[in-house]
Formats: structure tokens, sequence, C-alpha cells
């Protein structure tokens, strides 16, 4: 399939980037790796009229760890995976970086489209939320913060404006927190049909992969943070699950899964029993 025809606005500024969206409104998108929106261009399931297309806007690829480690939304998921600053500051970040795509699409892939992509199994925005990460949103009305929590509303669906581009990802430095990242998939570069990204000191459990958005397990956290052991946070974490059913699994499967996935998560984070 081919996309529909487009009008490919090329932008050289986050600013410029803005303005573009405001001046086309609804008809605009933004173009970033392409990863996900081409693949829906082709398939005629996004008709936009025109691409902002920011791959050549200064300044939002930068990656530094200062008080947080920071990075720009234009970051290629392949760039923060061969990074050693994520890999010693946010290992959970990195752990997730792996399952992302292939190779080829995370040369592409940027992390700002996939938070705002919002697919419901991406790995990213669950480790956003795990990680009580937060994005920067550069709007009309000028810049801001977006925390991990009140990002994701629903399956593909941020709190993003229509104007607004994500601009920087934040994550508090997380070096030696214990921590833990599994997916179930049909294929390697699949997205997850469940998957479970956890930390230990305070505890945090989020699911991926169920439909909807990424979701915290907050009561089983608070028995992890009392020191419960694996199988009954995994209990507690599952017992009000209730995923979707669709083409790739049924939601009673997905929901076994998810036990199987946060069990081997939390063991990577040191936590058996
Ligand atoms: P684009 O495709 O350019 O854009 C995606 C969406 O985000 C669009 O709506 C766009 O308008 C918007 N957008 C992009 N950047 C910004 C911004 N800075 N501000 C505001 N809006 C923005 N992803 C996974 O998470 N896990 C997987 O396992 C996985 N497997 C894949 C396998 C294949 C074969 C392919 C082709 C893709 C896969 N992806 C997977 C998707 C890939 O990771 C994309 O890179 C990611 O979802 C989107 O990033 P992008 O930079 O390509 O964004």
């Amino acid at each position: 399939m081919k996309p529909p025809p487009f009008e490919h606005v090329p932008v050289e500024s986050a600013e410029a980037a803005v303005a573009a969206l405001a001046e086309h409104g609804d008809e605009a998108k933004v173009l970033a790796g392409g990863q996900s929106l081409v693949p829906l261009l082709n398939m005629r399931l996004a008709r936009p009229g025109v691409l902002v297309d920011v791959n050549r806007a200064h300044g939002l690829d930068g990656l530094e760890a200062n008080g947080a480690l920071t990075l720009g939304a234009l970051v290629r998921q392949a760039d923060a995976l061969e990074s050693s600053v994520v890999l010693e500051q946010a290992p959970l970040f990195a752990a997730a970086l792996r399952h992302v795509g292939h190779p080829a699409t995370r040369n592409r892939g940027t992390l700002g489209g996939s938070l705002a992509h919002a697919d419901p199994a991406a790995e990213l925005p669950a480790v956003l939320l795990a990680l009580d990460g937060e994005v920067d949103a550069l709007g009309p009305a000028g810049e801001r913060t977006i925390a991990a929590e009140a990002l994701f509303t629903g399956p593909f669906t941020t709190a993003l404006a229509p104007d607004e581009l994500l601009v920087r990802v934040r994550l508090p430095l997380s070096s030696g927190r214990p921590c833990g990242f599994t997916e179930l998939v049909r294929r390697p570069g699949d997205f997850a049909l469940a998957g479970a990204a956890v930390c230990v000191g305070p505890a945090r459990i989020v699911f991926f992969g169920l439909g909807g958005e990424p979701s915290r397990a907050a009561g089983a956290e608070k028995l992890l943070d009392a020191g419960a052991g694996a199988t009954e946070v995994a209990a507690a974490a599952t017992r009000d699950l209730d995923p979707v059913s669709d083409v790739h699994a049924d939601g009673e499967y997905r929901r076994r899964v998810a036990g199987v996935v946060l069990r081997r998560a939390l063991a990577e984070a040191g936590i058996d029993g």
C-alpha cells in the first residue's frame, strides 16, 4: 500500500515544529522515526494532510545525566541502547530498549515517538511509569512538564495536545536500584502479549500489553514494600486484572501470563519466595 497524499514540512527547530502544528491544526502530524506512523499511513489508517518532519530539528537529541537522566525526544532508540550513561544510570530503561522492535527499527525509532505513540504493548511507556519519569512538551503557550502518571490516557492516547511537541524525557537516576523487566512475545521484536517492569525501593510494578495504557499494581506494590515474597505479590497484582482479548491472545491467557512475567521480573530484581 502507499500513503495518501500529504504535504511534507521539514522543520529545523522545536519552535518551528510547534508553529507548523498550530498553523495546520488537526491536518498535521509529527513525523519522527516513522516506524509507527509510516506503516499507519501505508495502511491508510492515518491520513494527515501535513507531516511536520522533525528529524532535522536541532537540540532534540541530547543525552545527559546531571541530577536526572535527560534524553531528547529525537534520541534514537539504538543510540540510547548503546549509551553507557543510560546503562549505568537507568538500567531498567536499557533493559526495556533491548525489546523494542528490531535493530533496523531502533536505528530510526525515537524515544519521543515511542512515548507519543503510546502503543499499549510498547515497552518504553511502561518503564517511564515504573521509574516515575516525566516528559517536557512544547506548545504555543510554552513548555510544560507531564508526569508519566498523567501522560498515558488510553490506547494510543496521551495528554499531549495536538499542537504540542514532546521535546524531552527525564528519568530519576536509578543506578544500583534493583529492577526487573520481562515480556512475553511470539517472536523477538514483536509487540508484547504481556509484560512487567518492576523496581524495588520504593516498589513499582507496571504491567503492559494487557490493553489500555500501562498500569501500576498499587496494592501489590504496598505488599512488596512490606517485604512480601514473589508468590504473594504476583497473586495480589493479577487478582483484579482484566486484560483485553484480541486476535493475539484472550484476556484470561494474558492474565495468567502476566503473573508469570511478573514473577520473572521480580526474580530479576532479587525478589523470590
Ligand atoms: P513515528 O512513527 O514517527 O511517530 C509515531 C507517533 O508519535 C505519530 O503519531 C507521531 O505524530 C507521534 N510523534 C512522534 N514523535 C513525536 C514528538 N516528539 N512529539 C509529539 N508527537 C510525536 N515499538 C515498541 O515499543 N515495541 C516493539 O516491540 C516494536 N516493534 C516494532 C516492530 C516493527 C517491525 C516496527 C516497524 C515498529 C515497531 N515498534 C515497536 C514501533 C517503533 O518502536 C517506533 O519507533 C515507535 O513506536 C515510534 O517512534 P518513531 O520515532 O518511529 O515515531
